[in-house]
């Protein structure tokens, strides 16, 4: 028997008619779908709520609740969405169960038959057997997501050391074989800020990465109830901002490491360039948005709407603007 059901982000289900009744301040411009399953998901990650050790809500993941829909529903609501209701992209996050990869298989397949809407997925590694078929159906975009950016926290949060079946060379390994198959600069990964990693060592790893064209996406770590990590902070929004610009000017502006200077701890003490230059940056704003797959926007996936907003579903508002180059006010002319 074929899948029946299947999970939507809240704001992808209000947006979709899923939901009646409810309105939203910032609309989904990606639809986020993601695998269902009766119980948990295998892996045993530090800070997801779908974790196998986590005391959360089941329909959770990160701070966003998933409600469960009959997958024929949400392909009909797909099929007749109003064109200028359309989603840009659709997403679909992959728990680790055994199943995983028939069921991937088979929600592609139908979302292919019922729009043409480009599909990334987000999965944990798989053959390369398993990504050319996944490409075949015409996945266009892959992620793989580190979430720690070393090794060593890699282990704490999702490997060996809080019994998770994760290991970081296959992770690296399978982005690198993704890469072969889904091409160059369709590939990305995903880096938690505040694991308890350096500035340095996160910027490292988005310049490795940025140099094999796997494209890094960042999010603030957001402590969940009941999660294995619920008691760990947030990291400080002005430290998020600097790596958010540093992510930025390697990716976006071709300025290399060397144009970012460390101190001895690993934090972010200057960015060596014009500061005229980096007003504009902040000014144009992209830098502080949310990043990922073309179109990904991901409303309040890890920050409240009461704020402080770290990643942006959006282009700032002057206010909010203002409010970065405060943060921000020791690298820039103001
Ligand atoms: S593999 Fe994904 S869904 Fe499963 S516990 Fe880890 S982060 Fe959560």
């Amino acid at each position: 028997m074929g899948i029946e059901k299947i999970r939507v982000s809240f704001g992808s289900a209000v947006k979709l008619g899923l939901i009646s009744n409810k309105k939203i301040d910032e609309y989904p411009t990606t639809c986020y779908l993601m695998t269902y399953i009766p119980g948990k998901c295998a892996a045993n990650c530090g800070f997801c709520p779908q974790a196998r050790g986590s005391h959360s809500s089941i329909d959770k993941l990160s701070r966003i609740i998933w409600p469960v829909f009959d997958l024929k529903e949400v392909l009909t609501k797909l099929r007749y969405l109003i064109s200028s209701d359309r989603f840009e992209r659709i997403c679909t996050q992959t728990l680790k169960y055994p199943k995983n990869f028939d069921d991937l298989v088979e929600i592609i397949s139908k979302l292919k038959e019922s729009t043409s809407t480009p599909i990334s997925i987000a999965i944990p590694p798989m053959s390369n057997e398993e990504l050319f078929q996944l490409k075949s159906l015409g996945v266009e975009r892959v992620g793989i997501a580190f979430d720690a950016a070393t090794p060593e926290i890699f282990n704490k949060i999702k490997g060996k050391e809080i019994n998770g079946p994760y290991d970081w060379n296959t992770h690296y390994e399978c982005i690198k074989e993704a890469l072969k198959i889904f091409s160059k600069g369709f590939v990305s990964t995903h880096i938690i800020v505040g694991l308890g990693e350096t500035q340095e060592e996160i910027i490292n790893l988005i310049d490795e990465l940025n140099k094999l064209e796997v494209l890094p996406a960042l999010f603030a770590f957001m402590p969940i109830r009941g999660t294995q990590l619920e008691n760990l902070e947030r990291p400080k929004i002005i430290d998020f901002r600097k790596i958010q610009l540093a992510r930025y000017l390697l990716i976006h502006n071709k300025k290399s490491i060397k144009d970012v200077t460390f101190n001895r701890k690993g934090e972010i003490i200057n960015f060596n360039i014009n500061k005229r230059e980096l007003s504009n940056i902040i000014d144009e704003s992209v830098a502080f948005m949310t990043t990922g797959c073309p179109s990904c926007n991901r409303p309040y996936y890890t920050s409240r709407p009461s704020g402080p907003i770290y990643n942006y579903p959006r282009i700032l508002q002057e206010s909010e603007k203002k409010k970065i180059f405060e943060q921000l006010k020791l690298f820039v002319k103001l």
